[in-house]
Formats: structure tokens, C-alpha cells, sequence
């Protein structure tokens, strides 16, 4: 193909992100939680390559052991969505293909559709040409999930509201984690409802939750201070003990990792991708090639990397 037949295209990246602290609020009556979390994003990434088109279209690819089955190719596709919402809010009136490639396990409770959907925006936004402001963007995200701002964002942040008001958060170095994937995803709105249930059985030992909670500072001086012992004494993830209810052979597998030298292993949102915490590189290195030799499928990843960028 020549230059001049070339269609114009254009290539974002963004990653799956962990929740280093992730504290649920009590159960509200339109059905939702408050949350308070620390999200880090990490080097695991999706990328979207949009295509100018007249109509809107997906094909979706995904990285060795990315399972594709629960991901729609459809307009229930969040990148999809993303595309869609971009052109209703600019009257933008062509069309886009969209080609997703996987890395970050789905419904593992690392926001790769969310991931997605922000590629998506920032690369229709640049294809299109309708130069929205960071701001508007962020609006965007937020109506499409409360995890996308993040994955637009990327870095270290403070979620608080639905997990949707972003601030960012100092954090210095890097942090080496250990994910141990699984061939099964599952399902965030089951995770809150075992959560609810959970609460409900066990309330007189749980005690009141709070209506609005927050992130405890100590995740905060752990960040800033890029310490990873101080980190690992304050994961938190009040989704676990629901995860784990649903999925209780992972019990076993946070229990491995911890014995075999990670600094502290937590379920990565709701799961049920595990998150070991590594104290270097190399043992990081080290953990991942125990875990795999045990029948675990492992990767090791850092953070904090950048949010959603356009890459060509
Ligand atoms: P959550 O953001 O709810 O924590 P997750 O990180 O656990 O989700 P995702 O991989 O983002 O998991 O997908 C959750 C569900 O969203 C999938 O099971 C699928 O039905 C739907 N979905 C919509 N768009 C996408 C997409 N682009 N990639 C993956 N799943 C998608």
C-alpha cells in the first residue's frame, strides 16, 4: 500500500491496574458501596489500534493464556462503548474499527475492559480530531465505569466515590509485584454480593462499617516512601474474604506465595487474579519461576507506569 492509500490509524496503550488498598463502605440503597481505594497501574497493557471507518466495528486478540470467551465483540464491548459515547458527545459522525489486544486477564480484577474503553477514547479522540480537554475525557471515563478515569490517569492514585474521584497520590520508585492468573475469571457484582452477604451473617463480629470510607495513611507513606515492607504491612482489600468465599482454592495459593518468600499476597479487586508483593526484581523473578514450577501461571510486572498514551 502507498502512503496516500493509506486509512489513518492510531495506537494507545494503557494498563490493568491493582488495588494496593481497597476499603468498601457499607451498603447503600440504590444498590452501590463507597469505596476508598489505592489503585497503582502496572505493566501489564492492552492496546487499541483505532482505524477510521464508517461504521463502528471490533475484533478483539489476546496475549498466550488470555482466555477471550467472556469478552463481547458487540456495542456491550466497553471500548466499543467508549467509541460510541466520544462521537453522541462531539457529533462526531464517521465511524472506527477498533483492534484490542489482551494481555491483562479478563474479569480478573485488573480493569481491562476498563483499560479498554480508556485506549479507546483517547485513540478515537486523536483519529477524529475532536481534541477534547483532559477534563472532558475524564467525564467521559467516569459515565463509562468507575475505573476508567484510572486507567486514563495511570500512575498512583486515590479513588474515593465510586472509585471514580481520582487524586493522585505521590509514590516514589518502583514496586515489583508477582500475578498468578486464573483460567476462570469472575464476576465483580457477585463479589459484592458475597461481600453483602458475608457482612450480613457476621455482623456482630464485623461491627459497623463505614458510610464513607478512606484510605489509611499508612498505604500513603508506604507509596511515597517506595517501601515495599511498609506497603506489604497495609494491603488491604475488603473483597477478599468474598473472592475467596466464591473461589476458596486461592486461599492455598496466597498462602504459597507468602511461604515462598513474598513480602504479602492480596486478591487483586475482586479477583481472582492474586497479587504477590516482591521485594526486588530479582525475587520477584525468583517467586514467579517457584510459583510456575508449583502449576501456578505467573508474570511478573512493576509499577507505577503511565496511564493511557497514544504509542503511533
Ligand atoms: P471490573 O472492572 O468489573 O473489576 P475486571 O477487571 O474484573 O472488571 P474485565 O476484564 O474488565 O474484568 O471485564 C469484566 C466484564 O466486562 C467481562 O466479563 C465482560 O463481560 C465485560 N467486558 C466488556 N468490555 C470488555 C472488554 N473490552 N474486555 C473485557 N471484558 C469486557
Amino acid at each position: 500500500m502507498t502512503f496516500a492509500e493509506e486509512i489513518p490509524s492510531v495506537r494507545v496503550r494503557a494498563p490493568g491496574k491493582i488495588n494496593v488498598y481497597l476499603e468498601v463502605g457499607a451498603l447503600q440503597d440504590d444498590g452501590y458501596h463507597e469505596l476508598a481505594t489505592a489503585f497503582q497501574a502496572v505493566s501489564l497493557y492492552e492496546d487499541v489500534v483505532a482505524t477510521m471507518a464508517d461504521t463502528f466495528s471490533l475484533t478483539v486478540t489476546g496475549a498466550d493464556g488470555v482466555d477471550l470467551d467472556g469478552v463481547p465483540t458487540d456495542d456491550r464491548n466497553l471500548a466499543l462503548k467508549a467509541a460510541l459515547l466520544l462521537a453522541d458527545a462531539t457529533g462526531y459522525e464517521g465511524g472506527v474499527h477498533l483492534d484490542i489486544h489482551k494481555q491483562v486477564p479478563v474479569a480478573g480484577g485488573m480493569g481491562g475492559g476498563s483499560a479498554d474503553a480508556a485506549a479507546a477514547l483517547l485513540a478515537c479522540d486523536a483519529l477524529w480530531d475532536t481534541r477534547l480537554t483532559h477534563q472532558e475525557l475524564h467525564r467521559l471515563a467516569a459515565q463509562l465505569g468507575a475505573d476508567v478515569p484510572f486507567a486514563l490517569k495511570g500512575g498512583t492514585a486515590v479513588g474515593t466515590g465510586r472509585g471514580d474521584v481520582l487524586n493522585p497520590a505521590l509514590a516514589r520508585g518502583r514496586f515489583d509485584w508477582v500475578l498468578v492468573t486464573s483460567e476462570e475469571g469472575v464476576s465483580t457484582p457477585k463479589v459484592y454480593g458475597e461481600l453483602d452477604l458475608h457482612r450480613e451473617r457476621h455482623k456482630v463480629d464485623i461491627g459497623p462499617v463505614a458510610q464513607t470510607p478512606s484510605v489509611d495513611v499508612e498505604v500513603l507513606h508506604a507509596l511515597r516512601a517506595g517501601d515495599a515492607d511498609m506497603l506489604a504491612a497495609s494491603l488491604r482489600n475488603d473483597l477478599q474474604v468474598a473472592t475467596l468465599r466464591l473461589r476458596p482454592d486461592l486461599a492455598a495459593v496466597l498462602e504459597l506465595g507468602e511461604a515462598s518468600g513474598a513480602l504479602a499476597g492480596i486478591v487483586s479487586g475482586s479477583g481472582p487474579t492474586l497479587a504477590f508483593l516482591c521485594a526486588s526484581p530479582e525475587h520477584a523473578l525468583e517467586l514467579s519461576t517457584d510459583l510456575q514450577r508449583a502449576g501456578h501461571a505467573s508474570l511478573h510486572v512493576h509499577g507505577p507506569v503511565p496511564g493511557a498514551r497514544i504509542v503511533g
